[in-house]
């Protein structure tokens, strides 16, 4: 029997159960190949002679995490006007590897790229797939579709072309549908578009402006609902994230500004939203703020500080919320996700198991990824962490790598207490 076909047990831990948010002790889970086979109480477990153990006693097991938002090319220089014109986009391969695997390092074994440079995303999505790399499981939207009229553009002319040239500009139905069905074609998970312009565009990218028409982006839901492809909307005003929620978008990406009308509508409607309070928090910091134009300084602030209102609010009404950081932007650096479900507990008002739930079965549910991943089932895949203290009891524990014992993904151990150790096995010869 090859290494690879012994069952892998997590034996005697204590399991973070999900979907009710309670505890199940003493509980031993079986893995075999990259599925979860068997959960169930210690007592009713059947050892057999090859296993692999992993005793877990006294520990607590979580499903593998997941982080809905990141752009995982880009590594959060908070120089990124500067790296941008002295990278060679080759280099941006190398970058997401690196950026990758420091999620899955925290505990963060799914991962939503939320744009990227063409191609990147959903070649480096099939080499973790592979098990060639260790990697989290990626949910991709290869360069997602913009409608760029919104955003001023402020490079010079080969950048613009540049972005031009990757991004599309599109206008009108067809041309929407067009695009919908090249990135599925192109290996994409899902779509990702925008209703209303960015913090770090140009000075006339007003977060309040929305563009798109009704009608495109009905157009792009009903595509991608139609290629079984969830769709991302970028929304900061009220008017972009009406606009998206009516057209049955189904992430909101941000939600910075929402009053009591446009969180009625998020409940009803039922949509999720990811609040990447994480790019805002690291924007203002001084060391960030003092680099950046002033246009950017001025939206920024009023971002951060709007984004704590609406996100406890939308919480407060029970509005659907994910964990995303939007890591990648400047002085936002990959492997800090942890961060976001704290400030989920500290500035949302989430219960530790809340947001823990938020980082693991609902983050699955607003990626369509459910079914497979988000709790600790048979039949799922086997993404779950091995954490030596509780985080359900300490939240801040979450943000510790080294409390990870073991970061388990698709049935393979990957880390071990913050370091990478699994590397795919040397292919003996055939004589
Ligand atoms: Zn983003």
């Amino acid at each position: 029997m090859s290494q690879e076909d012994k069952r892998l047990i997590v034996k005697s831990g204590n399991i973070f159960d999900s979907l009710t948010g309670s505890t199940l002790f003493n509980h031993t889970v079986v893995i075999e190949k990259n599925k979860i086979v068997w959960v169930n109480s210690d007592d009713d477990f059947a050892k057999e002679e090859t296993d692999q153990i992993i005793d877990a006693t006294g520990k607590t097991i979580l499903p593998g995490m997941v982080e809905c938002h990141v752009h995982i090319y880009a590594s959060g220089n908070p120089h990124f006007e500067r790296e941008y014109v002295r990278t060679k986009t080759d280099m941006y391969h190398y970058f997401a590897l690196n950026n990758s695997q420091k999620h899955l390092q925290s505990g963060f074994t799914c991962v939503r790229d939320a744009g990227c440079y063409p191609g990147i995303a959903p070649a480096l999505r099939r080499i973790f797939d592979t098990g060639l790399l260790a990697g989290p499981r990626l949910v991709v939207t290869d360069k997602g579709i913009w409608q760029w009229g919104n955003q001023e553009g402020v490079s010079p002319d080969p950048i613009i072309n540049f972005d031009r040239e990757n991004d599309q500009v599109l206008a009108g139905v067809d041309s929407v549908k067009h695009a919908v069905r090249d990135l599925k074609y192109r290996g994409a998970n899902y779509v990702k578009t925008a209703t209303t312009g960015g913090v770090l565009h140009g000075m006339e990218s007003k977060v309040s402006f929305t563009l798109w028409t009704e009608e495109e982006l009905e157009a792009i839901v009903k595509e991608a609902h139609r290629n079984d492809m969830h769709v991302a909307a970028h929304a900061h005003g009220k008017a972009g994230i009406v606009k998206a929620v009516k057209a049955g978008i189904d992430t909101i990406e941000h939600a910075s500004f929402l009053d009591e009308e446009a969180v009625d509508l998020l409940v009803k409607q039922g949509n999720y939203i990811i609040p990447t309070q994480t790019a805002a928090m690291s924007l203002v910091s001084p060391a960030l703020m003092q680099i950046m134009p002033p246009e950017i300084q001025k939206k920024t602030i009023e971002v951060d500080k709007q984004m704590k209102i609406s996100h406890k609010l939308a919480f407060e009404k029970g509005v659907k919320i994910a964990i995303g950081t939007d890591a990648g932007t400047p002085g936002n650096y990959h492997g800090n996700t942890g961060n976001e479900v704290v400030l989920m507990v500290k500035d949302v008002g989430m219960t530790p198991v809340q947001a823990m739930q938020a980082a693991t079965i609902g983050g699955a549910k607003a990626i369509w990824m459910d079914e497979k991943i988000g709790s600790l089932e048979s039949g799922k895949f086997a993404d779950l962490l091995i954490c030596e203290q509780n985080p359900l009891e300490n939240i801040d524990l979450i943000t510790n790598y080294k409390n990870f014992s073991h970061v388990i993904k698709d049935g393979k151990v990957m880390v071990e207490k913050g370091k990478i150790t699994y590397f795919s096995p040397l292919q003996p010869l055939h004589h």
